[in-house]
This record gives structure tokens, sequence and C-alpha cells, in this order.
């Protein structure tokens, strides 16, 4: 047997209340209270260590020495309380906890009021001159350690105090007098007798003893260990529960009694006021079982049998923030008129509420702003920025998709882009788009809609950038939804909704449910604002946004973005009126006839920057050149099909039509028929249906000549901008022609044209060789100087292994992790996240999912030599990263480790990137 070399056993005076290793979370903040001067009920902790011992010991005994400690500290109790262990003329009773240096919260087992026996028991009855509280005490202690210490169950207990209230006429344990108490205390001490074959225990020390070894054991009992593996509580993290040995104080002593819980401020909205409730005679337990209704703290100063006490307790309030510097979360309990401090903990509260008391607690010199900031979890702002289900509504999920972009909404369900622009916007009803996938074609039904839900693609799906972007609520891949657009309804398992159905979608939490759920708007405070602007001054990182049109880069630019860091050309092009322009400008047949279509789009472009500029002024905007493979914005290969089909049925409809009217016509010589039979016969016009099938044929001759197996890997980026230069250069034209009119006008422009999916220098070298002809036009017209930056997307592999050389050629990185994660693990962006990714975080394959937690440790690899090689062939390289990682907190922690100057992110994450920028600064080396 071990025995007691290193010190196992403290009193509360004495612990080091920062070591919730050794002394458990409880006894260590217990042991802080009591020495801030704290009124804490006098006692003393065993160390985790004993605990680590006893289950190791053999025998099953406490290691050596350990009782002769806690002997020596019930003497210092006595001393301390003036009563007596096992006295009966005036017991000192205590309670006996459990507490590991992770909090667990009921997984481990407390007993109560240890010490009572029958002589006791007397003393206690007399001492209060209250037998009902004593034999209640009593029944609680008999149970609580028959159950807890001897393995005694529950049911046994309940079966003989249901038979006594029964008898006695009364639901409630209040209503039961002290000799019907006095019997349930007897029946509950034949029960323990019956059930372990020996007398209830009464020598005090051998109640403590069974107790601690009872706590010890409960650590490795089923509960706890279940919950351990649960909430991956590693021994590294919490190994051993600590016993905490508490001297007994009663808040069911009368009128002038009450125990309470309250919060230092209010956890709702943050307001700087006590909140909480209470129970006069009552006992802790009594306010957690909700048997009364406990009265609101403010009223405290009401109750005349306890004059000086909400004084006190406001007291006690300020202390504990003086001390802790944080909300703290209280227990307390009034005996006699003397308050007392169970408990403490840093307070859980809502976003709002910890953004308010964060600026305020500065405003009031308790913490420094970098402790403001520090305290709040970046993804917490979400809920200020998004509306969320109301959390008081339970209602079961109907299916589980990715959380694609943050938000809920409800609204009818619609299958396709129109009927939601009918439904949606001319007719004023709320919309949810419910779609396989969405395609560019789609983007008016996404106006139209409140949010997108999506049966397939991931969390860089179209349906999830674009709604991200938009701040709208998305859940993606929700698998187990089968959409059918040609009955406009959709199967989910037995249930189905149908166009019209109304629906709710939680884009937070991925999660879709039937029928309206209510949501809690958004809240953008000002004290959120201020706090966001103590974040900046604290940040290395730029936060910029990505953003593709002045609708979204005004409300980044409200966020706090400073410039954008991505417009993606090819989402200007999903508009219902340039879509055909886009499509003549795909499905030309000569450069001259694509000239003409792009001649359409320039002016277009043009404005769609100009107005970038100007909202964006004076911060940089970085556009992309178009990059999606272009067959995107043709229209899809089996519907075109199918109209075909339509087609010739109807062109022989019109053959058949046209024999029939000849025939007619001779028959039928009134001219009414005539005319009927002729214009029926221009409805069927063959020469017109002829036109009509000549032109679907050439489309579906154009779809599947671009048709690639692997769109992603396809020809797309800037190798469409090689093999079709005029659409680059058009772009780069309306570029920089938007800067010379921002220039003329006295707008300060930084446009910066950056390439996509680069994999080589001579890649760059053209493109920046159409830039530099068109800038030399440009300039000369303006008759000014236009100023741009050149740069490239990183988000090929080789881009990475040649940083190099591809900084040679550019001004700027920037990171595309959405594509650079597909492409380091070969894990296809569209389709992984809903087959195997999900298996492969369940059995730990694989701890996140790559495409919304930078993979460090391979694509990271890849930033960092990329970062590094690119800096030594150009010091100055500026380096950013813009794929969705860029809005993720851990994420953005590691960009700023690597040495990226700025992220970007889609507008409405931009306040989430500010906080997690000052976060990595003040927690990083750099
Ligand atoms: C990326 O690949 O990370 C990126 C930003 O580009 P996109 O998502 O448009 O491919
Ligand atoms: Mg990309």
């Amino acid at each position: 047997m071990d025995t007691l070399t290193t010190k196992h056993v403290f009193a509360f005076e004495e612990g080091d209340g920062k070591n919730k290793r050794l002394l458990g979370g409880k006894g260590a903040n217990l042991c802080e209270m009591t020495q801030i001067g704290l009124n804490v009920p006098p006692g003393f902790v065993i160390s985790t260590d004993a605990c680590l011992a006893y289950l190791d010991s053999p025998d099953g005994n406490l290691t050596a020495g350990l009782m002769d400690d806690v002997h020596a500290q019930m003497r210092a109790l006595e001393q301390k309380t003036g009563k007596g262990f096992g006295d009966p003329d005036n017991p000192l009773l205590v309670s006996v906890r459990s507490g590991s240096a992770m909090s667990m919260p009921g997984m481990m087992d407390t007993i109560l009021n240890l010490g009572l026996n029958a002589e006791t028991l007397q003393g206690v009855i007399r001492a209060t001159d209250d037998p009902r509280f004593g034999y209640d005490a009593y029944r609680r202690f008999i149970q609580l350690f028959g159950k807890v210490a001897l393995g005694v169950p529950d049911a046994a207990f309940d079966k003989e105090f249901e038979a006594i209230k029964e008898a006695a006429h009364v639901k409630q344990d209040v209503g039961l007098s002290a000799s019907e108490l006095k019997q349930v205390s007897e029946r509950f001490l034949r029960v323990v007798e019956a059930a372990t074959g020996r007398p209830f225990p009464s020598d005090p020390y051998e109640q403590l003893e069974i107790a601690i070894k009872a706590v010890f054991n409960s650590w490795g009992g089923k509960r706890a260990v279940d919950y351990r593996r649960q909430f991956n509580i590693t021994p590294d993290m919490a190994n051993g529960t600590a016993v905490n040995v508490v001297t007994m104080v009663f808040g069911n002593r009368g009128y002038d009694s009450a125990t309470g819980v309250a919060f230092t401020r209010n956890p709702a909205t943050g307001e700087n006021k006590l909140y909480g409730e209470y129970l006069v005679n009552a006992q802790g337990e009594d306010v957690v079982a909700g048997i009364r209704t406990p009265t609101a703290i403010d009223q405290l100063a009401n109750e005349s049998a306890m004059p000086g006490l909400a004084a006190q307790l406001d007291a006690l309030r300020d202390k504990l923030e003086a001390h802790y510097h944080e909300v703290q979360d209280f227990e307390f309990t009034i005996e006699r008129g003397q308050l007392y401090c169970l408990q403490t903990r840093n307070g859980k509260m809502n976003s709002i509420a910890m953004v308010r008391t964060s600026v305020e607690m500065v405003q009031e010199g308790l913490i420094t702003k970098e402790q403001a900031l520090l305290r709040i979890a970046p993804e917490s702002l979400e809920q200020m920025l998004f509306p969320h289900l109301d959390p008081t509504v339970k209602v079961e999920p109907v299916a589980q998709g990715l959380s694609a972009s943050p938000g809920a909404a409800s609204g009818i369900a619609v299958f396709d882009a129109d009927r939601a622009e009918l439904l949606g916007k001319e007719q004023g009803n709320k919309v949810i788009l419910v779609r396989e996938e969405t395609k560019p074609e789609d983007i008016h039904g996404f106006f139209a809609s409140e949010g997108i839900l999506t049966s397939r693609g991931g969390k860089t799906s179209h349906a999830a950038v674009v709604a991200r972007g938009m701040g709208k609520p998305c859940v993606a891949g929700a698998e187990g939804i089968s959409v059918d657009v040609n009955r406009r309804e959709a199967r989910v398992g037995l249930a189905s909704f149908k166009e019209g159905d109304v629906i709710t979608i939680d884009g937070t939490s991925g999660k879709v449910y039937l029928g309206a759920i209510p949501t809690v708007e958004p809240d953008f405070t000002p004290e959120l604002d201020t706090l966001l602007g103590w974040a900046d001054e604290m940040a290395r990182l730029k936060v910029m946004a990505n953003a593709d049109t002045p609708n979204d880069a005004r409300r980044s630019r409200r966020y706090g973005a400073v410039g954008i860091g991505l417009a993606r050309t090819e989402r200007m092009f999903n508009d219902v009126a340039r879509l055909p322009i886009v499509i003549e400008m795909i499905v030309a047949e000569t450069p001259e006839q694509r000239q003409e279509a792009l001649d359409r789009l320039l002016p277009l472009q043009r404005q769609d920057f100009r107005e970038l500029f100007e909202v964006m002024s004076p911060y940089p905007v970085t556009i992309r050149l178009l990059d999606p493979p272009i067959h995107e914005f043709l229209p899809n290969e089996d519907v075109l099909r199918r109209e075909l089909k339509e087609l010739h049925a109807l062109s022989q409809a019109a053959y058949g039509m046209t024999v029939l009217s000849g025939t007619m016509g001779l028959l039928h010589k009134s001219d009414k028929v005539r005319e009927d039979v002729d214009s029926m016969r221009r409805l069927f016009d063959p020469a017109m249906i002829e036109e009509a099938i000549g032109k679907k044929e050439a489309m579906l001759r154009k779809v599947r000549a671009l048709y690639e197996t692997n769109p992603m890997l396809g020809h797309r980026g800037v190798r469409l901008g090689i093999t079709f230069p005029e659409i680059y250069q058009m772009q780069i034209r309306a570029i920089l022609e938007a800067a010379a009119d921002c220039v003329k006008a006295g707008i300060e422009v930084h446009p910066q044209i950056k390439v996509p999916q680069v994999c080589t220098a001579q890649e760059l070298r053209k493109v920046r060789s159409f830039v530099d002809s068109i800038h030399a036009e440009v300039v000369a017209d303006a008759g000014q100087a236009v100023p741009f930056k050149f740069g490239t997307m990183i988000e090929v592999v080789r881009a990475c292994m040649l940083a190099d050389a591809l900084a040679e050629e550019s001004e700027f990185f920037s990171f595309g992790t959405n594509d650079l994660t597909q492409a380091a693990f070969s894990f296809s962006r569209e389709d992984a996240e809903n087959k195997f990714l999900p298996f492969y975080n369940q059995s730990g394959i694989l701890q996140d999912n790559p495409f919304e937690t930078l993979d460090v440790k391979g694509v990271g690899k890849l930033m960092r030599l990329a970062v590094d090689w690119g800096r030594t062939a150009k010091p100055d390289l500026h380096v950013g990263i813009c794929g969705e990682h860029g809005g993720h907190p851990a994420s953005i922690a590691f960009c700023h480790d690597a040495g990226l100057d700025y992220v970007s992110c889609s507008g409405p994450r931009v306040p989430v990137a500010r906080l997690a920028a000052a976060h990595a600064a003040l927690k990083g080396a750099r």
C-alpha cells in the first residue's frame, strides 16, 4: 500500500486555488473563494492524486495515513464552527462532494448531511428546536448515503416514501409532518439494512470514510466514463476526482433562511444588475427540483426577516467580479441571517450579453480590452449576426444536411428559381428554394428566397458559396431529401412536402424542419461596434470580404471589411438579362460572333466594377477574372434533350395539322371556319418549329462539345483565359476603364486583378501581357495614371511548388483554399462532404472537415512553403486567403501564424473574422 509521502488533504485556507488538476475545479474554487475573504462554509479538499492512488490500490484501501489527515482536518473544522463531529449536543454535519479538473455536471456524486445518526439527530432537533427540520435532514441523508455510498436503488426508498405520502393524503414532501418524516427515516433505515444486510452505519467517521471511497469510485463509474468519452475528456485534462468535505449550512432553518442562485449580471442582456432567484426556508435541491417557484432576486430587499441581506448580496457580487474579472454564476445560502457563498463559476451567457458585459467591464476598469476580446469566442458572434431558431421551441428535424450558410429561415417550399421569383418576389410570399443542387441560372431564385436547401453538394458548392455571400441561410447536401422538380415535391423518409408547404431551415446547424419555427432576429449592437474597433487595434491580419455585388460590398463594409479580397466575376453573369449574352458568347462559332457578345458585356461589367470601386473606396477591390467551367452557364443536357423531344412531337402534330387543314379548307366554305383553321395552322407553323429545333440542336451540340468528365479539374480559370483571350481581355478592359472613370471623378481606387487556377508562370505572363497592352490604351485615352495591381490565386498544388516563379510575376498571392484543399486531398469539393467525409470524421480518421477547418498539417504546409518561397523571390509580396477558411476562426489563427497579411471571407462573417484575427494576434507569437 502507498504511504502518504506528499500532502493529499488541504484546508480551504491552504489549497492552491489555481491547481485544478490536484484539487479539482470545485475544490480549487472553494480554496480561492475562502482565501479572498468570501464567507464560504469551512471545509477541506482531498486531492485527485489520493483518488488515483485509491483506485490503483489492489486491496481497495485508502492511502495509508489519509484518514489520519482527514481526522485532523475534521478537528480543525470543529474548532472553526464550534461544533463536534458526532457530538449529540452540538453536532457538526458536512457534505461530501466530488469535483474533477473538468466540470462534469451531474456525473459524479454528492452526499449531504453526513454525520447524522440517532443521537446527533436529537442534537440537531434540540439546537434548532425544529423536529421537522431534523427528520427531513435525516431522511434525505439516509437516502443519499444509501444510494451513493451503499448502492441501494432509489426505487426502494421511493416506494416507502410514496406509501407514507399516500397514507398522509399529501402530494408533496412539504406536506409531511415531523412524525411522518420520522416514519420515513425509520423505514429508510430498514430499506438500507434489507438491501445491504447490515445496519445503516451510525459512526460519523465510518460514514465519512465510506463516502470518500464512494466519491472516488464514482470516477470509474459507467456514467462518468461515458461522459468523459462523449466529451473527449482525456486523462491529461482531468484524472481522478477530488473530494470536498464542507460544513453544512441550511437555507431551511426558517424565514430568516434562504437558498438561491444568481448571476452578477443579466446573462441574457448583459445588463449590469444582479440577476437570479431564491427560495425562503428551502434547501438547494428544492430550487433545482422546481417544486416551489422561486422569487426574483430583487425582491430580497423586501424580506422583513432578512434585513440587510440584499446589500450583503450586492457586496458579494462586487467582490466576486473584482476578483474574477468575469461575470459569475454563484450559489448562496442564508442560514439564520448569515450569508454564505457556496460556489461560483464563470457565467455562461449568450453572445449579446457577452459583448455588452465585455465593453462595460472595460469601461468600469474591471478588465482590459485584451481580456474583453479574449473572453468572447469569435464563432459566438454569429448569434448576433444571423437570425436563429427560437431555442424555447423544441421540434424534431426531418433531415440533416451541412451547415452551409448560417442563419435560420421559414417559408413555403418552391422547387425552381422561376417559381421562387413568382411566388416570392412577385406575390410577396416568404419562400425557401429547394433544389437538388443549384447553378448560376438559379440566381434570381436566390434573390427571391429567404433561404436555400439542396439535397446535394458540399460547403463550397454553388448554393453554399452564393448563399453565404448574400448572407442567406443555406442547408446543403441534405441527402435524406429526394427532390422531384416535375411534381414539385420532396420526400424525406416517410414524410413529404410539396410546393406551398411551409418548411424551416437552420443553416447554422444544417437541420431541416417541417412547418414554421419562430426565429429570433439578429442584433448588431453599438457595443459590438466598439468591441470590434478594439479587435482591429490588436489584429495584425486585415479582414477583407468576398463580395460580388454592390449590395454585398456595402454590407461587408458596414461589418468592417477593409476591401474586397475576392469578387467572383462569374457571379456577375448570374442575371436574367445577362445570361443570354453570356450564352451567346459561349456558343459563338466565330471570334467575330464572340466579340459581338463581349462588346455588349463590356459596358455592363464596367458598370459592375465602377459600383464596387465606389462602394469600397478608398479600399482595394480584388477582381478575379472568370473562373468556372464555361458549360456551367449552358442549359442542362437532359433538359435540352427533353425539350427537343417535345419539339419533334410538335413538328409531327404540325404536319398532321397541315394535311387536316387542307382537307377542311376543301370541305368548309364558311369564312369563320377557314379563319379558325388558318390561325391554328399559324400556331403550328412547321417553319418556326423547325427553326426552334435547329437552335436547340445547336445548343445540344455545344453542350456536348463542352462536356467534361471532371469539370472542376477542366477547362476553367486561366485555361479559359488562354484559350479564349477575348473574354479575359474584355474583363481587364472593363476593370481598367472603370478605374479610369473613378480616377477622373476623383474617387480613390485600388483595383487588383487576380488570375485563377494558375499553375505556371507562363500563364501569368500571358495574362499580364493582355493587361499591359490594355492598360496602355486606357491610360492614353484617360490622359491620367490608372493604378492597378496584378496577382494570382494560389489554389493548385503546383502553384505552391512554383511560388518563387509565380511571385516574380505577381504583386500579391491569394490562397484559394477551397480548390487547394480539393487538390491536396484529391477529395471532390462537390461530393466528399456528403459521401465518405462524415464517416471519416465519425470514425476519427480525419478530425475535421477540411473544407471547413483548414488542414494545417497538409494544406497548411503547402501554404507555408508558398509564402516562404514567394517572399524569398519578392520580399514585399502581399499574401492573403479567400477560400471559405478565411472566415473560420481556427483557420484564421493559422493564417496569422503563417504570416499572411489578410483574410477574405463572406461579408456576414467579417465580424467573426475581425475578432478571430485579434485573438490570433493576442495569443500568437508573431
Ligand atoms: C477557392 O478555390 O478557394 C476560391 C476562393 O475559389 P472558388 O471557390 O471560387 O473556386
Ligand atoms: Mg477556386
